[in-house]
């Protein structure tokens, strides 16, 4: 079996983040490797192409929201005891943000959940499959019910 170097965990504390995580840390583990552990924060700013685009400070303060994702994953790591991890929030589009950091870094496996907050209601959810579908190195979509 392959020996993973660089693996990348993406979480999005829905309440099966968990699972998720517990499988990743037993995979980093095993391959004596360490995680990363990444959250996108999904805001997009409000844009009407019909006039000058809207400001996102004049609706959503995002340094707020990127620091209340770091708390939230900083948690989430220390209940799994792994506050030692690379951790990483951005802002963007779940998939495109998650492909994009596991490029640019390198990263060999990227383990995630087969459902989230997005698709509880498809068979494989959207961040799952839009990942899976064009990262070229290993993904594993922990099955959650
Ligand atoms: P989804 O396909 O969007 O229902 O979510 C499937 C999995 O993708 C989740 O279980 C997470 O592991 C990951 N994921 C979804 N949204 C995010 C996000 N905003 N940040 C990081 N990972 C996410």
């Amino acid at each position: 079996m392959t020996d993973y170097r660089n693996i990348l965990l993406a979480v999005d504390f829905s309440s099966a983040s968990h699972t998720v995580v517990a499988r990743a840390l037993d995979i980093a583990r095993r391959n004596n490797t360490a995680l990363t552990v990444l959250h996108v924060v999904e805001y997009l700013p409000p844009m009407d192409m019909a006039y000058e685009p809207v400001t996102s400070i004049a609706w959503v303060d995002e340094d707020a929201l990127l620091q209340r994702a770091k708390s939230s994953l900083e948690k989430l790591c220390r209940e799994h005891n792994i506050s030692t991890a690379k951790q990483v929030v951005v802002i963007g589009m779940a998939k495109t943000e998650i492909c994009q950091y596991a490029r640019q870094q390198q990263c060999d496996l990227v383990i995630l959940g087969s459902h989230g907050r997005h698709g509880i209601q498809l068979l494989l959810g959207s961040t799952a499959n839009g990942v899976l579908h064009d990262m070229p190195c290993d993904v594993l979509a922990v099955k959650l019910k």
